[in-house]
């Protein structure tokens, strides 16, 4: 038995549920990951990509040093040629070319992709950088892509887009619905616990999806919505428990307001009528809203199948208008969740990475914010105006208002929607700097690749799904060059202050990230009682904890809410959304598989890949029949913004007329079909609607000559081929 040097404990580089990890490292290599039984959140508990997933951060195409592109005189599009450069180098150049944008066109041409992956602390000194010396709020990251729905709507209504229990709670639950997730392959972790919940606490669980998930198989009821009419669910499930009266009226006359005229805009929408839009049989929806309605405890989790949509933000007020009608928020395994997708989605946002807010969502518009963040960062004043999204940052590109990109770790040009439009619009960009592990698609276009280190070669923090913050240790020395994101952000910061003119130092001088924390904690009274040595010794604090004597809050809305009141909001019905016609019938669905995450660039560097080594298209076995297709064969899928080639996997999993295609796979891109228009409110894309068409194809030709590959799955492994020394 191979005897470790070290065991270090550390949390899971991959989703929002936060585990603990122990990772046994031998010969600066990580050859084993377990989990502490005793540790929350997950006791023991990994999936099978905290078990096996982290053989990528020794993976032969880790960037070792700093590269810089050698062809920029040609097309973004064309093959990089990359030149290695020292740290020196590389920084005064993006130094300088920042500064060059930042003189002439202002600091509001530049645009900064914060990181889901990253630190807490990597992050606020990102956003800190981005504010405080290139003088703009441009900074956002891809939370945009994922809950933005959820995040604008739970603003909206009670002020606060936290999920708002513990997983903790989960085991003791009474009833609870799940909607638009996965959950056992996007959070497998959490979803334990929620069967766990039926199978040990016989919780009553309501399932709504679209598609046949694991979760249906321990549902008391299943309610099968066509995919993107969900309000119309949510609607005639109010119209329910208003007409039987089974809203709690001491919640509503406490603790809301708005509910007269709420129910006055519920006429018309009767469980007959849902029945018409949706499918779902209406006693089905009679039923539901009953069991929801009267258990004396009740929760909603959902994830990006109801939030990726043009209408995100009415989903997510549908759902809490049915919470706070019938109080159920505010107590133990009782409220509204949104599970959250990567690691730190929760924490990026937390820290300030978003375009309209500081730490913890103090708004960059309110004065009072302001003068306290400036004051501390040492400048005369920090930028009123809110940033634009991701999504806008985009089309500023096009526009011509965006001139430069700085990316931390995330990568647009796969995750975006309307890839051909989106990588259009980089070409237009006069700098793009990345800063990651690996070249992904988007650094392909980048004239810079800043090597950052992975999770196990730095210490921070996490933020998980239920804000339970939680440290990050280094297990291994950085690989090769790389540097912490934010050393690599202090040193640029210090380059572009100084060719600025601007003398007066905001304070990079961090030596530690406990340093970064210390910093945030005293400019964030949410997160004031929560120290470095508290989470060596407890394990993890959820904020809001105000003080080093305060537990933490792991359920939200005991005694109010942020906005006072929760407001219920009147929704109508309707679709913005691309629907099937006869050049595109079919309806195509995009999301994950178990094996993979996200854009795949870290597990399709694992051993995971092995697993789940393709991209497939589910196709319902009536509509194989009818275009000749077995599971195997291969399959046009077309929008109208373009077409890519993938293997057919025919399954009763997704209803008739309807495709489902997971994201992760560069070489069968799903964003090139996906639609870009958004949630008007949220400027979240509609990625889980759009009208495609299918046919049975030969398989693609090989892309690359030399080697006879089928479409080449890591295109970094040809760019680093493609170094000049
Ligand atoms: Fe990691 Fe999420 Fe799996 Fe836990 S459930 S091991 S956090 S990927």
């Amino acid at each position: 038995m191979l005897q470790a040097d070290q065991v270090v404990r550390s949390t899971c580089p991959y989703c929002g549920v936060g585990c603990q990890v122990n990772l046994h490292v031998k010969d600066d290599h990580i050859y084993r990951v377990s989990a502490p039984f005793e540790a929350a959140p997950n006791y023991g508990m990994l999936c099978v990509k905290g078990r096996f997933g982290t053989d990528f951060v020794n993976h032969p195409d880790r960037v070792r040093k700093p590269l810089l592109r050698v062809n920029s005189g040609e097309p973004r599009s064309a093959r990089p040629v990359w030149r290695e450069a020292s740290w020196d180098e590389a920084l005064d150049f993006v130094a300088g070319r920042l500064t060059d944008i930042v003189q002439e066109h202002g600091g509001d041409s530049v645009a900064g992709f914060a990181c889901a992956k990253a630190t807490n602390e990597e992050n606020y000194v990102f956003q800190k950088f981005i504010r405080a010396v290139l003088g703009t709020n441009n900074v956002d990251h891809c939370a945009r892509l994922c809950h933005a729905g959820s995040v604008t709507g739970l603003q909206l209504a009670i002020g606060s887009s936290a999920m708002s229990n513990s997983i903790a709670e989960m085991e003791q639950l009474d009833t609870f619905i799940v909607t638009g997730s996965n959950t056992t392959e996007t959070h497998p972790v959490i979803s334990n616990f929620l069967k766990r919940a039926v199978r040990e606490n016989g919780a009553n669980l309501i399932v709504i999806d679209p598609r046949k998930i694991e979760m249906t198989d321990f549902a008391m009821l299943w309610l099968r919505q066509r995919p993107g009419t969900d309000v119309a669910l949510w609607q005639a499930m109010a119209h329910v428990i208003v007409e039987q009266k089974l809203y709690d009226e001491d919640f509503i006359q406490e603790r809301t307001e708005g509910f007269r005229d709420y129910t006055a805009s519920l006429k018309g929408f009767t469980a007959e009528w849902a029945e018409g839009i949706t499918g779902v049989p209406a006693d089905d929806i009679r039923q539901a809203a009953r069991m929801y309605a009267q258990a004396p405890t009740a929760s909603i989790y959902w994830g990006m199948g109801i939030s990726q949509s043009t209408h995100g933000t009415d989903n997510t007020l549908g759902v809490t208008n049915l919470a706070l009608m019938c109080g159920h928020v505010g107590k133990p395994g009782t409220g509204l969740n949104p599970l959250r997708g990567q690691n730190n989605v929760q924490g990026c946002s937390d820290s300030g990475g978003l375009p309209n807010v500081f730490t913890a969502y103090q708004r960059v518009d309110e004065e009072e914010v302001r003068q306290r963040f400036s004051a501390y960062w040492n400048r005369a004043s920090l930028n009123p105006e809110p940033g634009l999204t991701v999504t806008e940052l985009v089309d500023g590109a096009l526009t011509g208002a965006i001139k430069a990109f700085y990316i931390m770790g995330e990568d647009p040009l796969t995750s975006e929607p309307n890839l051909n439009h989106a990588k259009h619009a980089f070409e237009e960009l006069d700098l793009i700097v990345c800063q990651d592990i690996f070249i992904n698609s988007t650094g392909q276009m980048a004239d810079v690749i800043l090597p950052s280190s992975s999770f196990a070669e730095k210490d921070g923090t996490f933020t998980n799904s239920d804000r339970r913050v939680q440290l990050v240790r280094q297990a291994i020395p950085p690989v090769g060059e790389s540097r912490s994101d934010w050393l690599i952000i202090a040193d640029l910061a210090r380059r572009v202050e100084e060719k600025l003119g601007q003398l007066t130092s905001a304070g990079w001088d961090y030596s530690h990230p406990s340093e970064i924390w210390e910093e945030m904690r005293a400019l964030t009274p949410d997160f004031r009682g929560i120290t470095y040595q508290r989470l060596e010794r407890e394990g993890g604090v959820h904020w809001p904890c105000p003080s080093e004597t305060h537990p933490g809050t792991p359920y939200l809305f005991a005694e109010s809410f942020p906005r006072g009141r929760g407001k219920f909001w009147s929704l109508e019905y309707g679709t913005d959304s691309e629907l099937p016609d006869d050049e595109f019938p079919f309806l195509l669905s995009t999301g994950r598989v178990l094996y993979h995450w996200h854009g795949g660039t870290m597990t399709r560097r694992s051993k995971l890949d092995e697993a789940w080594p393709e991209a497939m298209v589910e196709i319902h076995p009536a509509d194989a029949l009818t275009h000749d297709l077995s599971t195997g064969d291969w399959v046009e899928v077309a929008s109208r913004r373009g077409a890519i080639k993938l293997r057919a996997m025919v399954t009763g999993r997704s209803p008739e007329g309807v495709v489902f295609i997971p994201f992760h796979f560069v070489e069968a891109a799903a964003n090139i079909l996906t639609d870009d228009r958004t949630d008007q409110r949220a400027k979240i894309p509609d990625y889980k609607v759009c009208a495609v068409r299918i046919a049975k194809t030969k398989a693609p030709a090989a892309a690359d000559p030399a080697t006879e590959q089928p479409l080449e799955t890591r295109g970094a492994i040809k760019d680093q081929a493609n170094l000049i020394h």
